[in-house]
């Protein structure tokens, strides 16, 4: 076992490679987390399919171990060297070979390394851009759960895929969904040449759908975290009980296929059982279904354009009760329209949108600021940090970076207020 910091290829890769000349060697950025687990889930029913490369994630370092012990990848990188330490002595009575890598370099090499082929995005927020856009600019097939990357950084990134011939496809359900109803000829940003009329990006409305407006100001860190549908790591179930991740959505729509803003529309529909759809110009619509497991979108992902079993149920029909949709509440969901807004703006508006939210989500779930006041610091810092264009990945992450200061001193001014 031995930790130390990234370098390029190392010549054990090969070794590893000649064992798994068939398969398909993934990395998983984000492997502790909900995402990265459904992907090792399905990836356990296709040993000849997939071999798992590198694995990462920061705190959780025995569902890491666990992982390294199951999986024997390559790498396993973490965030800092005490990290690294205390991964290798959870390991050290295992006849583990895997590399122990530490730090942001080491996720960008382990994301571009020459014998990977899929890299699996699935860090939560800003700080899986650098790593996503290490396997873009080396052309793998890239695997998109991680939208905040998308979001603060829009045109580069697609640019970034375009330039370099990078295969993206969507993980998140909605675009999963909506790819999959999609022409097999579709041109990126051409709805006309596939007459398409626009895309009804489907969102159940979260835990608080119902909740009388009053008590959203105490509403807890639980309740918010307990999807009635899906199972999520806690930043994106906050986002979904603000309905923020719709927003994000929006924007990651938007970029992911080249539309405009007048061409998505969000439908809210409780039961989440249509994933999303596209409505064409002759009256048909298109939707694509199943049970809400994140399972189904990643096994597309990996296996695209073939189908493999992915270990979700059949949907049963017989069950199925009350299929309902509805517009989504302005005053209920305030977060999803100023994304949509923000996503009208440009690119600094989403930049700054992306890092509020992350900020005000964090502070919310260190019980520092209410559930409410997440939308007032989005809404602040936007209106402080939302005009311009950014046009090279030197303004994003500058822009990123102030729009968190700001977001924290309206935090800081909030906590203030309450003592
Ligand atoms: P999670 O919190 O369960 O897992 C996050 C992973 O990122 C963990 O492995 C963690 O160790 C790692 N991580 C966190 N901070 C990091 C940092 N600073 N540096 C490096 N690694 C870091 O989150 P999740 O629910 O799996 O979501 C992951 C991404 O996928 C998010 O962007 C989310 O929006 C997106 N997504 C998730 C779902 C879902 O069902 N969970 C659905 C669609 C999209
Ligand atoms: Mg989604």
């Amino acid at each position: 076992m031995s930790v130390k910091q990234s370098q390029s290829v190392d010549d054990g890769v090969n070794a590893f490679l000649s064992q798994n000349s068939k398969t398909q060697l993934v990395t998983i950025l984000g492997a502790t987390g909900s995402i990265g687990c459904s992907t090792l889930d399905v990836i356990r029913l296709h040993p000849e399919q997939f071999k798992v490369f590198a694995i990462t994630g920061v705190s959780q370092l025995s569902k890491l171990a666990e992982q390294v012990i199951e999986f024997s990848p390559q790498y396993a990188v973490v965030n800092s060297q005490e990290a690294a330490k205390q991964l290798s002595g959870l390991l050290q009575d295992s006849q583990s070979n895997t590399e122990i890598l530490f730090g942001s370099k080491a996720l960008c090499d382990i994301a571009s390394d020459p014998s990977v082929d899929i890299v699996m995005s699935a860090i939560v927020g800003a700080a899986g851009l650098m790593p996503t856009l290490a396997a873009v600019k080396t052309a793998k097939r890239v695997l998109l759960a991680n939208k905040e990357a998308l979001v603060m950084s829009g045109e580069l990134f697609i640019d970034a895929v375009n330039q370099n011939g990078a295969q993206l496809l969507p993980i998140d359900s909605e675009h999963n969904a909506i790819f999959q109803c999609l022409p097999n000829d579709f041109e990126y940003g051409n709805k006309h040449k596939s007459g398409i009329s626009h895309l009804l990006l489907t969102g159940s409305g979260g835990p608080f759908r119902e909740l009388p407006l009053a008590d959203f100001s105490n509403i807890t860190t639980e309740q918010a975290c307990a999807h009635p549908n899906w199972s999520m790591g806690r930043k994106i179930s906050v986002d979904s009980a603000s309905m923020m991740n719709k927003g994000l959505e929006f924007i990651e729509a938007k970029w992911l296929f080249g539309m405009d803003e007048s061409d998505i529309e969000v439908v809210l529909h409780p039961q989440s059982t249509i994933h999303s759809m596209v409505q064409y110009i002759d009256g048909s619509v298109i939707a694509q279904m199943g049970n809400p497991d994140m399972r189904t979108p990643i096994a597309y992902g990996l296996s695209y354009p073939e189908r493999i079993h992915s270990g979700v149920a059949n949907l049963d029909f017989s069950t199925l009760r009350d299929f309902s949709f509805s517009s989504p509440c302005k005053k209920r969901f305030p977060n999803l329209y100023l994304a949509i807004e923000a996503s009208k703006q440009g690119q600094a508006a989403t930049t700054a949108l992306n890092a509020a939210n992350e900020l005000a989500v964090h502070a919310f779930l260190q019980e520092k600021i209410n559930f409410t006041q997440i939308n007032q610091v989005n809404d602040m810092t936007l209106q402080k940090h939302g005009h311009g264009n950014l046009t090279c990945i030197d303004s994003i992450l500058e822009h990123d970076h102030l729009s968190r200061e700001s977001a924290q001193a309206f935090v800081n001014t909030m906590i203030e207020a309450q003592l």
